[in-house]
């Protein structure tokens, strides 16, 4: 479409037309009928996603902070003791947030672009007692992926909960609640999930409840609090209506398009389709000579890519030149390195095609910046490894 750029940012991503054909549907009463089959339906789907069994889904309207608070405000009192396998800002961010409800919040880091090892976690998981483990699957602003399955088996080996942030992963990276003893995962709407921002999702499973409800103390987050939608969601997805604040109608349709989707496409396929992504975007941009943020491939993401500017190229011309070859990337948001490198989202209906053309504005963005490059060896080296994928 002339005049429209690709949005190749990690979240809001781009959305399919059938998603935004849904939300534009006629508003109805959030207690009507077909409504409530809607709901009912996504609320099912949102556990197939996060490959839960039997798990209990929350689809809230709020952002993806707001699912982080549904997890801390729930599952935290006053001086419980929260270990933050951290990798970057949002690891930062979940510490602060769960500070607030009294958490003791120790930080596991490891230095930009590298995770703790899980030798490391089972160290401090055996010097102290802790009720919940943390982990972002992948942290937006690194773009490191975590060893979820490892820090799961670790959490319950040492009798902690274990709390996924796949905000930027779930419906994208490989994640498997059930089979691999997560407690709670939760995501938002706007990444691989496809529906505009707008929806915090979260899905606590068997675990998680009994620890909410073994609480001592009241949750102190009036609108976060499970006991308010607990029965919204059981309700609905009995088909039933029920009240606690009116769900954003038009956002739970899209969901359910979304989700439909990407259960039609098949939760595996959808794995090794983002990793086909990755491969392609990683190749075109090493054989530019450029580095990433992640300081191996074996955690680097496959929703995202942060690869890091040559020397002397100056972050805002860089951007606004990809820009004008028609694509959005996204600047830096680490603290410690935001102007030596930018994100690429690749993620949620994104294809190949999508990849190529980025790494085309890239190739267009980094020449017209100053840097020297033979035009075109990015796209034959990503051409060359989706093919080979
Ligand atoms: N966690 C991660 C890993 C994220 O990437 C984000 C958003 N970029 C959030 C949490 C917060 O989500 P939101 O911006 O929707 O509040």
């Amino acid at each position: 479409m002339k005049g429209r750029n690709l949005l190749m940012v990690p979240g809001p991503i781009e959305f399919e037309p059938a998603v935004l054909a849904a939300m534009a549907e006629p508003t109805t009463s959030h207690v009507a009928a077909d409504f409530i089959e809607v709901f009912g339906q996504a609320l099912e789907r949102t556990r197939r996603v996060f490959l839960s069994q039997d798990g209990q889904p929350f689809v809230v309207a709020g952002s993806g902070t707001l699912a982080m608070d549904m997890a801390g405000a729930n599952l935290v009192e006053p001086g419980d003791r929260v270990l933050v396998v951290n990798t970057g800002y949002f690891g930062d961010r979940f510490g602060a947030l769960l500070e607030r409800y009294g958490a003791v919040v120790a930080h596991l880091r490891a230095p930009v672009g590298s995770r703790p090892s899980l030798e490391a976690i089972e160290a401090e998981l055996s010097r102290e007692d802790y009720k919940l483990v943390t982990v972002t699957q992948v942290d937006t602003s690194t773009g490191v992926l975590a060893d979820v399955a490892g820090v799961a088996r670790l959490a319950r080996q040492h009798g902690a909960l274990c709390v996924v942030d796949g905000v930027c992963s779930v419906a994208g990276e490989e994640l498997r609640m059930s089979a691999w003893g997560v407690d709670v995962a939760f995501s938002a709407s706007q990444k691989a999930i496809g529906v505009p921002p707008g929806l915090a999702l979260l899905v606590a499973g068997p675990r998680a409840l009994a620890a909410f409800r073994a609480r001592v103390t009241p949750v102190s987050n009036y609108y976060a609090d499970w006991s308010h939608w607990l029965p919204i969601m059981e309700a609905y997805e009995a088909r039933r209506p029920a009240y606690f604040g009116t769900p954003p109608v038009n956002l739970v349709a899209a969901l359910n398009v979304s989700l439909g989707r990407i259960l039609d496409e098949g939760m595996e396929e959808r794995f090794g389709r983002h990793r086909v992504l990755a491969a392609a975007c990683r190749a075109g941009i090493k054989a530019l000579r450029l580095t990433q943020v992640p300081r191996a491939d074996n955690f680097a993401a496959h929703t995202m890519t942060a690869p890091r500017y040559p020397e002397s190229i100056s972050a805002a011309n860089f951007l606004s030149f990809a820009h004008e070859a028609g694509v959005i990337l996204a600047g830096g948001l680490h603290p410690d390195i935001r102007n030596q490198y930018f994100r690429i989202g690749h993620m949620g209906p994104n294809t190949v095609g999508d990849v190529l053309a980025t790494i085309g504005a890239v190739e267009t963005g980094l020449a017209r910046a100053g840097y020297r490059l033979e035009r075109g060896v990015g796209l034959a080296a990503a051409a060359r490894a989706a093919a080979e994928e």
